[in-house]
Parts: C-alpha cells; structure tokens; sequence
C-alpha cells in the first residue's frame, strides 16, 4: 500500500493518561487525550503537518498571537454510535468556516482537505477517549495562531495549526436563564462577529459576568448600532418559536456566527415542513410574544450543548419565564433527531454522518 501524502507521521506518547480518568465526574474542557496535531506554516506554505503526544507548546515573549490577537478556533465533536464506530457530524462545514475565519484575520487558510485529514487521523489515533456511554463525546478543538517573534503590527509570517481533543459528558445540566444586552456589544457591522476569532470571546466576557452578577447564566446579544435586533446568545446561535414558526435571526450581517447547529436545526425542521423565518428579529416582537404567550420557545443552538433552553429572558427590569420543558415538543424533538442521527438510531438521510473508524 502506498502512503498517502495526506498521511501524517505519529509520536506516540509513551504512557496512556486513558487509565485514570474519572468519567462519572469528567469536568468540562480540563481533561485531554493523548495526541495532538501540529503543523506550522513558513515560507509562505504550509509545511507538513505531524502527530505528536499532547503536551506544552514553546512560545516567545514576543509572539504575535498573545500581542495582537491573530487568533482563530473551530468547535466539534466526533461521537461513538451504536454500532461502535467513530463518527464526525459535518466536519465540512467546521473546515469551511476555518478559512473564512482565516481570511477576515488576514491568515493564511487551510485546505479543507487537509484540515478533515488532520482531524481525522488525530481522532482516529485517540479513538479510545471517544467513550461509549450516553452523552458523552470528544470535544475536538482545531486552532491557529500566529508565531512571528516581533514587536510590530502587521500580518504574521508565520503560524501554528494545532488540534487537540477533550471528551466531554453533557454539557448544560439546566435550563438558562438569559438578558437580553442593551449596551454592550458582541460584534459590529464590518468587525469581525463572523469569524470564530479569539478575541471575540475576550470582549465578551466582561459583559457576561456582570450579567452573571445579575442572576443571569448569559446574554442574549443585539446590534451594536440601536440594540433593538437579537443577534446570538451568548456563544450560541438563538432561535425561537412563535404561533408554531421557528424564526431566528439572518446571518446576512456579519455580526453573526454562521452555526452548524443552527444550520442543520433549520434543515431538519424544514425537512418536517415546519414554517421557517430567518429575518431580522426585533427585541420587541420577542418581549411581546413572551407577553402575550405565543413564544412557544426559545433556544440556543451550538456544538458543545447542542441544544439549550432558555427558562427566562431578562430585558430592563423585568423577567419573563418561558413554558415549561415539556411543552417544547419541537425543540426536544430535534434534539432527540439530532442524537438519533449521531448515535445511528435514526437514518442518516442526508449524509451528514462521516465515519473515523
Ligand atoms: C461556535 C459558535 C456558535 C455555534 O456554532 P456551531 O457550529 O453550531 O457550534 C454560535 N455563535 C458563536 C458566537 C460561536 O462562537
């Protein structure tokens, strides 16, 4: 057999950290599996890329990533299904997004067969940590960051693409309570909201702690101009249902992340014939079907949750609970269509299953 050029050469670690992880008690993004994927670009390419056992990266003082942010990251998950395998849910879409976040940060793009080959390989190496037991994943984190050692604004020369995988349990235990920002702002017309870009998450969590402060578990983001349209919330894509309508906010502006949750929520909903809007959504029509009890629902959508209810929106000083979990049937039910899927109970119909090994 020959070897591909994709093939990436392997370190192994010499010792398994797979023995003494307490699974019952998995905090959340602290435990790491045994590899990492590396690869640096110089000389204006990409060199090859190689697997290596996870450990500490050498960084100099004056690397340009810690001083101006050129900085980007995806999200994903490989899943075990019934029938033991390792899957990827549409990793297309993470590659896909990783060159759009490259190219608003002024970095240099990788090929998305590269970026699914490096995926792939890693994950199938440490296949073990993708563990057999209900809700429990492996949380893949693919980042890239900028290495030039100096002191001075501009694009960087160099980079490093790493990938490193953490397995998670179910991530939100409770239903969220949300509020809606009137001041603070996510992303702006022309900025950089669009591109899963590190600093992005830096600007937010000042806010969000206040909320915190408040009572609330995150915000609910608007426009940065009037404050009167729902963007996200917090890092999740929002969506709601109102008179039996899903309706979420456009992505036309750059001021949202384009989620691959949300994408495949609106694929699967429009696939059952559910009314679809994707529109600008006013803070006011929601405060007022939250008044008036025809909002149905409202929910986060994003990779490390999947699914999040929202039980209340805060918005001034007022607080509105939302109807019980039970009474939520399509959310629910495109969770449980989404695990369906992932898991292999239910058929793949659009091939968004991608099998590891
Ligand atoms: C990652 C992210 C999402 C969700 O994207 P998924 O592809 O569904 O995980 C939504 N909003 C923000 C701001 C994000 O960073």
């Amino acid at each position: 057999m020959s070897v591909s050029p994709l093939q990436f050469p392997v370190t192994r670690t010499t010792k398994s950290k797979l023995e003494g992880i307490d699974w019952e008690n998995l905090p959340f993004g602290k435990v790491f599996s045994d590899h990492m994927f590396v690869m640096e670009y110089a000389d204006g390419n990409w060199q090859h890329g190689e697997i290596l056992p996870f450990g500490p990266i050498q960084m100099h003082p004056a690397m340009s990533a810690i001083h101006y942010g050129q900085s980007i990251f995806e999200g994903m998950k490989a899943y075990r299904n019934l029938g033991k395998e390792v899957i990827l849910f549409r990793p297309e879409l993470n590659a896909q997004r990783f060159i759009e976040s490259a190219s608003r940060m002024c970095m240099p793009p990788i090929p998305e067969t590269i970026f699914l080959e490096a995926v792939r390989q890693l994950v199938s190496l440490d296949s073990d940590w993708v563990i057999n037991k209900q809700g429990y994943s492996l949380y893949i984190r693919p980042f890239m960051f900028a290495t030039d050692e100096f002191v001075g604004i501009k694009p960087s020369e160099t980079y490093k693409f790493v990938i490193i995988c953490s397995p998670v349990g179910a991530y939100y235990s409770e239903p969220v309570k949300v509020k809606i920002e009137e001041f603070y702002t996510r992303a702006a017309v022309g900025g950089v909201g669009r591109a899963k870009a590190a600093g992005n998450y830096a600007a937010s969590l000042y806010p969000a702690k206040l909320a915190q402060q408040a009572g609330y578990h995150q915000l609910v983001w608007t426009d940065a101009k009037t404050h009167s349209y729902i963007e996200e919330s917090g890092t999740m894509n929002i969506l709601f249902v109102i008179n039996d309508k899903l309706i979420t906010p456009s992505e036309e502006a750059d001021t949202i992340l384009r989620g691959t949750t949300k994408r495949t929520v609106l694929d699967l909903a429009k696939s059952w014939g559910v009314p679809i809007e994707e529109r600008q959504v006013t803070v006011d029509e929601i405060i007022e079907a939250a008044k008036n009890q025809t909002l149905q629902d409202a929910f986060g959508a994003g990779t490390a949750a999947t699914i999040a209810p929202i039980s209340v929106i805060g918005f001034k000083d007022q607080q509105f609970q939302l109807p019980s979990l039970e009474s939520r049937t399509l959310s629910l039910k495109l969770k449980n269509h989404l695990e369906g899927i992932k898991i292999g109970s239910i058929e793949d119909a659009q091939n968004w299953v991608q099998k590891v090994c």
